[in-house]
Parts: structure tokens; C-alpha cells; sequence
């Protein structure tokens, strides 16, 4: 009813005012709504220009008048028997669509409706002209209204609101208005729900909830749409619930009534019908170069449309001029008329196209807004009964609809952006774009994982490579080292062979042209180390360089974890590969020094011509003291200080017997030295020694430990701890199975130590130290048989001591470990060593008078003789003719065999 939406589509409405002769006008034209209303843009989007309003009004509405049908009810019983003899008041020409109204037998008026319904009409038929229209309007998105207007009495509640429970084709207008919505909408999309209310006396009820009876009315101030946001909206999925909700609110309205002390024909009864679809509609045109780069085509844009269908069966319209006259409560016919007559001034003003429309004066106009002069298509029914007694009634409402007829609306689609399904659309898009970005995140990280491990393949490989020629170089140094110590040995042997066996240095000191060969090798040996710490430099170098690009790979978030610890493996391969090398440095430099050390030794010996010792200390071990107190330091005590003496140490357990072997001379050498002998001592080199004593077969080891043990036994702190960790036995065994000379000489040297210490004698002895001296003695050679003779005296002097102290008694441990023949058959070796080994070791034996029987049935007594006549020292030589005389036993069978 809102006047600045009003188009009078014609100009020319106000005939139907008057009788058909003068209402011959455009109003009356009997085009359907139907073929009024564009092409549904649900159905083919595409195929009409969508009107779109989004209530706010744009100009590009549709008109379209109120259509108004009329229905004449038949005669009931009462009217039957009353007017049997009246004719009716009307006369109806349904296929002219006219009506007659009768004023008197002659005299007539007509009056033309969009449709005439006589009393035979069908509820469906009704239901086909009046209502089909509005709802296919409604379900294709605009407002409807359809309204029954009459007396009371004459068919308003049955055109509109039978239920039809029992006789399904007596049902009204809404439930087949319903039934025909629900038909229609998808319940995926799509929803209907209801508002039942009931207007009486300016005041709105819910007849879906009794207790909310004061529903204000709402406008929207932007779009003028009408509300009613207090009432009960029930969503309606079947026809089932919608009869129960009709009967709910019929129920409820007569209770309401009963109430109010009223009827239903007094209030005005409000079904109004939500239906919320969604559509899809035309794509707009995006231009095509951001189409192209896009991950996602513009989907359609999706709309919503949001349509009402409000029916309206009205309070009986007699009540507009009779209230009042017939004794109505006056408060009561005031409010009634309000609205009534505002409905009815409205649509005066309306058909009129008056500059003002009242809308505002009730609550029944406010609600109605949209449906006469609004944007709804608008159905009206009016009402009539037969009776010419209501003939004023009936006059008054056919006036009504023809004024009605003349309202032109503007319809409007009531369609708008479907913000929510449009977000709910993005969503997916944005989760399948998300989805998209997580695979092509994955196939990224993928790409540089493999890199990586690309990256990692090739520093393996590379360290490999490195490895590998590392390995190559190093078994060229080893074997190049090896030949040149086998040179060495076979220089020594065939010097030993030109020169006779005159001991073991002298030997090497008599060798042709020693120091040139040896000094070439030793450069040799230190060009070749020279090269491996620059190779070990280089690899240090590109191990660094590897490790920066390891460091400089892209981080792959997650994968670090995995990739650290791969590096991790690569780096500890390279501290094993580094470890593996600086070995690798200490052999050579070892090697180095024990060949820089022999031409040492070499050099000393040529120079002064005189005696010295490979191991050194077994025949004089003060003078390697001597050697290393003489101001510059020996090439071994250099390498002590550079390699470290643990890490020497930890070599003689190493699985590579070249490195052993390396190591355990290293260590043999150190321990000529008697500064180093407690470190070594305590370091626990002599348990390693000893270790390696009981578990090589190999005669190369053996000998090389045996010297080193020998050395060390030089002190006599070692000797016991030699004896406690089982050494004696150790070396008996080890002088039982040696068949080399030079480990023989070492064993025997090492025995001849131990047999110098007062508190090893009886141990020495009961470990078979001395038995194995003497087994000893059998390989001949000078060098050893001069240790045997050196550890015999060392034994027969402490004996000697024990006895003189009243330690010991009895006869002498070496006579009864039948000692005294080889003593006596070697009294008078031509080595001098060893004669003047075993000239003491006699002197000491006859010093005790025990001995005396055995050695004169042994032929000592003899060489002691000898001793005391021809020894070429003199304290040896006093001694034995001391002894001599102090023994009255010698002396006896002196005189006996008058020896002077
Ligand atoms: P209103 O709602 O206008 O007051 P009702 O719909 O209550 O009138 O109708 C009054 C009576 O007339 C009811 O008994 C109803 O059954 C009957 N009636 C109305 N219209 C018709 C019709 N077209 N055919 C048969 N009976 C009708
Ligand atoms: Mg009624």
C-alpha cells in the first residue's frame, strides 16, 4: 500500500466503479497473472534478465494489479426455507466472468471480476484461479498475498481455511497452498516454515504460542519490509505438519476467543508462509586473463531467494458499517473497524492514486503493506452470500473487490546474494586451493629432501674416493717401508755373515757404508710422511667444505631431524676416517723415529767404535742414560713428546700387527731409557706388554716385547711387579718355545735382570726362572750365553748375601738346579762377557762352605783356581784366591792335590 511504489498501470481503473457499460476498461482485461510475471529465473537462469531487488527498490518491478475473484456460497438451510420465494440477490455469468447484481426485478447492475465462482465451484477449482498463480509466484521468489474478504458467514474460513481432513476435496486454499509449496521446494536446499497469527483488537497473537499475544510489527526503514520478528516461525517439512500446525492454531484460536469473550469471525486470521530457496544464478564474466592464472573458475553466484506467502481471512466485513448497531462492546468495534476500514480506505486511496495512503492506521494496513500497492502479487477472494436480505452486505463487498481490482502492485523478486551459501562455497574452494598447496608443498619438500640426500650421496662418495686413495697410499708407504726394512735386515744379516758373530752392534756398526743407506731411507720415510699430512690436510680441507654445504642445504623444516642425524653418521665416519689417519701418522712417525733412532745408534757406534746395544741396558743400560742426559734429546723421547705415550700405548692393542709390532719397538726403545720406565710402568705398558707376551705366537712380537721387558726390568720396582703379574713364568715359557737368537738374548736378559733382586730368589726359582736360564743356553750364541752368565752371577751373589745374612741355608739353588757343569764347561769362554760373568758367579758359589763338596766333585775348584791365577781383572782375581783361602774345605783338597 505504499504509495511511492504505486504504478497505476492504466490510468483508467475508476470504470470498474461503475456498471459494466462504463467499465469497459483495461482493469477487466482478462490476461491471467500467469502470462503478467516474466519467465522464472530459477527454472532458466539465463533466459530472462533477472529483476533482482533486494528490497531497497530499484525501478525494474513488474506490474502487476490485485486480482479479484468473487465467490457466491449457496444457499444454506435457513436461507433455503427464508427466501424460497425471493430469488438471490445476485446472478452470476462466470464464463463473462460478470455478476449481477440485482437491485429490484428490473433493474440490475454488473460488474466484472477477474474470475466469478458460482456456489457449484470446487474447492480445487477455487483454489486453481484464486491461489495457484500466487503461489507459483511465491515459489519463484516474489511476495504473495492472498486475502478472502466478506461478510461473515459466506464462506471466507471455508474458501480459505478447511482442513479437509475427512473429505480431502473439501480442503481450502491453504493447505493446498501448502501442499502445492512443498511439492515444489527442495528439502536439500530449500526450507518453508510458518507463522500463524491472529489479529483482534489492534493487538497480534501467536496462535502457535498463546502466551506471546502482543507480536510487534517491524519495518525494515531501508526496504520497508514488514516482520513480525516475535512470532513463532515452525518449519515445515510435510503436509503432516502443517495440518497439525493448522490444527494447533485453530485450537488455539478458539481457546483465545473463549478467552477474549469474542469469535473468530471478529479477528482476522494471519497464516503466513516463509519459503528460503536457493538458486543458482547467471556467472558473471571475469576477464579472461585472471581466468587463465586462477586455480578456480567463478562458480554461478549462488541466490537466495526469500519469498512470502501471507493469507488473510479476514474478520466479517459486515462488522464495518453494523458494529455499534447491533450492541458490539464499543472499544471492540472501534479496533475492528480500524483495521478494516483502514484496509478499506487504503485501497480507496489506492485505486484512487492519491497522493496519501494511510497505511500506518492499523496494524491490519501496516501487515498488508506489501500486498496492496507493495511488490506482492495479491490475490482477493470476496465473499457473498446469496441472501437478498444481506443485499446491502453483499452490494458493500462486491464494491470493495471492485475497488481492490484497480490497486496495481509492482512486483518485485525478492532475491539477494546467498552471502552464506557463497561463504560455505568459498570454504571448499579454499579448502580444496589449501589441499592443492599442501600436495604441492609436499612434492617441494619431497624435491629437496632428495637433493639433499643427493647431496649427502655425493659427499659419501667423494669421502669414499678420499678413503679409498688414502688407503692405496698408505699400503705404498707400508709396503715401500717394509721393503726398506727388509733391505735393512738382509744388509745386517749379510754384514753379520762377512764379520762373524761378534754381537749384535757390532755387527751393525761393521756394515759397509751404513749411514748413507739408512739416511736415505729415513728421507725417504719422511717424505713420504711429509705427503700424508698434506694428503690429511687436504681431506681436513674438503671434509670442512662438505660439512659448509651440508650446513648450507635449504632447511626442510620437519625432515631436519632425520637429516641431522645423517650428517651426524657422516660426521662420525669422518672422525673415524681422521682417528684412522692420525694412526696412520703416529706408525709412520714411528717408523721415522725408529729408523732416525738406528742411524742414531748406527752413527754413535761408528764414531766411537765401541760397544753398544740395539734395545740398549742389558749390557750397560747407563749408557743409553747417559745418552739422553747428554743434552739433546733422543729421536724417541721426541716422539714420546709429540705422539704421546698413551696413545703409543693404545697402538700395541691394536688389530693391525704392522701397527703392533711398530708400536711395541716404540715402546721397546722408550723403555731403554730409564726416565721413561715409571711412566711407561705406570701408563700400564708393562701389563700390555705382558699381554702381548701371553697371547702372540708371533717370534717378531715376542722378541720386540721381550726387549721392552728387559728394559724395563732394569729397575727394581718393575722386577717385582714383573713377578707379581706372573712375568717370570711368562718369560720361562717364552725362552722354552724361542728358537730365535735375538728373543732368546732378550729373554735371557730380561731373566738376568730379575735374577740380580734379593726378594725374587725363591719365586725366580720356583717359577722355573732359572731352569729356564739354563734351557737357554743350549742355542750357543755368545749373546745369549753371556745374559745366562750374567743372570747366574746376579742369582749366585744374592744367594750369596741371603746366606751371609743367615737368610738362607743350605746348599746353593743353582747346584741343585744342576747349574755347576755349565758353569764349569763355560769358566773359560772365549767370550769375555761371559767368562767373567761365570768367574764371579763361582767366586760367589765358593764363598759358602755347603757348596764346596760339589763343586770340587764338579771340577770348579779348578777354574777357580784359574780364577785366582789368570783372571785379567784384579778385584775378580783377589777374590777368588780370598775365597780360596778362606775356605778350609778348598783348602784341603788343595793340599791334597798340592796346588800351590
Ligand atoms: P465465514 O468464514 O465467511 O464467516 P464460513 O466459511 O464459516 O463463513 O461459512 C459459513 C457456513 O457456510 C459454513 O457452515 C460453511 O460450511 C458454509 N459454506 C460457506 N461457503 C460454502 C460453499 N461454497 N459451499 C458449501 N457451504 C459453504
Ligand atoms: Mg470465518
Amino acid at each position: 500500500m505504499a504509495s511511492n511504489v504505486y504504478r497505476n498501470g492504466t490510468g483508467s481503473h475508476k470504470g470498474a466503479m461503475r456498471p459494466l457499460a462504463a467499465s469497459n476498461s483495461s482493469n477487466v482485461k482478462s490476461s491471467s497473472f500467469k502470462s503478467r510475471i516474466p519467465p522464472s529465473s530459477n527454472h532458466s537462469p539465463g533466459s530472462a534478465p533477472l529483476r533482482r531487488c533486494n528490497s531497497a527498490g530499484g525501478s525494474d518491478g513488474v506490474p502487476g494489479r490485485v486480482r479479484v475473484s468473487v465467490r457466491l456460497r449457496p444457499r444454506n438451510a435457513e436461507e433455503s426455507v427464508a427466501d424460497a420465494d425471493f430469488a438471490d440477490c445476485v446472478e452470476l455469468q462466470p464464463e463473462l466472468k460478470r455478476l449481477k447484481l440485482r437491485k429490484n426485478n428490473w433493474d440490475s447492475e454488473t460488474y466484472e471480476f477477474d474470475e466469478v465462482l458460482t456456489e457449484f465451484a470446487s474447492q480445487k477449482r477455487v483454489y486453481e484461479v484464486v491461489a495457484k498463480p500466487v503461489v507459483e509466484s511465491v515459489l519463484d521468489g516474489y511476495n504473495g498475498t492472498v486475502m478472502a474478504y466478506g461478510q461473515t458467514g459466506t464462506g471466507k474460513t471455508f474458501t480459505l481455511g478447511r482442513l479437509g481432513e475427512e473429505d480431502t476435496s473439501a480442503r481450502g486454499i491453504m493447505v493446498r497452498s501448502m501442499e502445492e509449496i512443498l511439492a515444489n521446494v527442495s528439502p536439500e536446499t530449500d526450507s518453508v516454515s510458518v507463522s500463524y497469527l491472529q489479529l483482534y483488537m489492534e493487538s497480534i497473537q501467536d496462535l502457535l504460542d498463546p502466551a506471546n499475544d502482543n507480536i510487534s510489527i517491524v519495518e525494515d526503514p531501508k526496504t520497508g519490509d514488514v516482520s513480525l520478528p516475535g512470532a513463532t516461525h515452525v518449519e515445515v517439512r510435510d503436509e503432516r505438519d502443517f495440518m497439525e500446525l493448522l490444527r494447533t492454531g485453530e485450537a488455539h484460536r478458539i481457546a483465545a476467543n473463549t478467552k477474549l469473550n469474542t469469535e473468530s469471525s471478529r479477528s482476522h486470521a494471519i497464516l503466513m508462509v516463509h519459503v528460503k530457496r536457493s538458486v543458482l544464478g547467471a556467472e558473471d564474466v571475469i576477464p579472461s586473463e585472471t581466468d587463465k592464472s586462477s586455480h578456480f573458475a567463478k562458480p554461478p553466484k549462488p541466490l537466495v531467494r526469500k519469498s512470502k506467502l501471507v493469507l488473510v481471512d479476514l474478520a466479517g466485513s459486515e462488522r464495518v458499517h453494523k458494529s455499534g448497531s447491533e450492541g458490539h462492546m464499543l472499544e471492540e468495534a472501534k479496533s475492528i473497524n480500524l483495521s478494516l476500514s483502514a484496509l478499506g480506505k487504503c485501497i480507496n486511496a489506492l485505486a484512487e492514486n492519491s497522493a496519501h495512503v494511510p497505511v500506518r492506521d492499523s496494524k491490519l494496513t501496516r501487515l498488508l503493506r506489501d500486498s496492496f500497492g507493495g511488490t506482492a502479487r495479491t490475490s482477493l477472494i470476496v465473499t457473498i452470500g446469496p441472501s437478498p436480505r444481506h443485499r446491502g452486505e453483499t452490494t458493500s463487498t462486491i464494491l470493495f473487490g471492485q475497488r481492490a481490482m484497480k490497486v496495481e502492485n509492482m512486483l518485485r523478486i525478492k532475491e539477494e546474494f546467498d552471502y552464506k551459501s557463497l561463504s560455505r562455497k568459498l570454504e571448499i574452494q579454499l579448502d580444496k586451493l589449501i589441499a592443492e598447496n599442501e600436495r604441492q608443498q609436499k612434492v617441494f619438500d619431497d624435491e629437496v629432501e632428495r637433493i639433499n640426500l643427493e647431496a649427502l650421496n655425493r659427499v659419501s662418495e667423494v669421502e669414499r674416493n678420499f678413503a679409498g686413495a688414502l688407503e692405496k697410499e698408505r699400503l705404498k708407504c707400508q709396503m715401500e717401508y717394509m721393503e726398506s726394512v727388509k733391505k735393512l735386515e738382509e744388509k745386517m744379516i749379510e754384514n753379520q755373515q762377512k764379520h762373524g758373530c761378534d754381537g749384535f752392534m757390532q755387527d751393525k756398526c761393521n756394515r759397509e757404508g751404513p749411514g748413507s743407506s739408512i739416511v736415505e731411507d729415513v728421507a725417504e720415510v719422511k717424505k713420504l710422511l711429509e705427503k700424508e699430512i698434506h694428503m690429511r690436510k687436504e681431506a681436513q680441507e674438503e671434509v670442512n667444505k662438505l660439512k659448509s654445504q651440508l650446513g648450507q642445504c635449504p632447511d626442510s623444516g620437519e625432515g631436519g631431524g632425520s637429516e641431522i642425524l645423517k650428517l651426524q653418521k657422516a660426521l662420525a665416519d669422518e672422525v673415524r676416517q681422521k682417528k684412522k689417519l692420525e694412526e696412520e701418522m703416529i706408525i709412520l712417525r714411528s717408523q721415522m723415529l725408529q729408523l732416525t733412532f738406528e742411524a742414531d745408534q748406527m752413527r754413535r757406534c761408528l764414531g766411537r767404535n765401541g760397544s753398544a746395544n740395539a734395545y740398549g741396558g742389558l749390557d750397560s743400560p747407563m749408557s743409553q742414560v747417559r745418552d739422553s742426559l747428554n743434552g739433546h734429546k733422543t729421536p724417541v723421547a721426541a716422539l714420546f713428546e709429540q705422539v704421546g705415550l698413551q696413545k703409543i700405548l693404545a697402538l700395541l692393542e691394536s688389530e693391525d700387527a704392522n701397527v703392533r709390532i711398530h708400536a711395541v719397538k716404540v715402546v721397546a726403545n722408550l723403555a731403554a731409557e730409564e726416565a721413561n720406565q715409571e711412566r711407561i710402568v705406570e701408563a700400564g705398558g708393562l701389563t700390555s706388554l705382558l699381554v702381548l707376551l701371553r697371547s702372540y705366537e708371533d717370534e717378531n712380537i715376542r722378541r720386540v716385547v721381550a726387549g721392552a721387558i728387559a728394559n724395563l726390568a732394569m729397575n727394581e720396582t718393575n722386577q717385582e711387579l714383573i713377578m707379581i703379574q706372573g712375568g717370570i713364568n711368562l718369560l720361562s715359557v717364552t725362552a722354552s718355545r724361542a728358537e730365535d737368537p735375538q728373543t732368546l738374548r732378550m729373554v735371557a736378559g730380561a731373566i738376568a735382570n730379575l735374577c740380580g733382586n734379593d726378594k725374587l730368589q725363591t719365586k725366580l726359582r720356583s717359577e722355573g726362572g732359572i731352569k729356564a736360564l739354563l734351557g737357554m743356553a743350549r742355542c750357543g750364541q755368545p749373546d745369549v750365553l753371556s745374559q745366562v752368565a750374567r743372570g747366574i752371577a746376579n742369582f749366585a751373589k744374592c744367594e750369596s748375601r741371603a746366606s751371609t745374612n743367615g737368610i738362607k741355608s743350605g746348599r746353593s739353588v743353582l747346584i741343585d738346579d744342576g747349574a755347576l757343569p755349565w758353569i764349569v764347561q763355560n769358566a773359560n769362554n772365549d767370550s769375555s762377557p761371559i767368562r767373567r760373568h761365570i768367574e764371579l758367579a763361582l767366586c760367589h758359589l765358593a764363598q759358602h762352605e755347603v757348596n764346596a763338596k760339589d763343586m770340587i766333585s764338579g771340577g770348579a775348584l779348578w777354574e777357580l783356581v784359574r780364577i785366582s791365577r789368570d783372571c785379567s781383572r784384579e778385584d775378580i782375581r783377589s777374590l777368588a784366591r780370598r775365597t780360596l783361602n778362606l775356605s778350609p774345605i778348598f783348602r784341603a783338597e788343595m793340599r791334597r792335590l798340592r796346588i800351590e
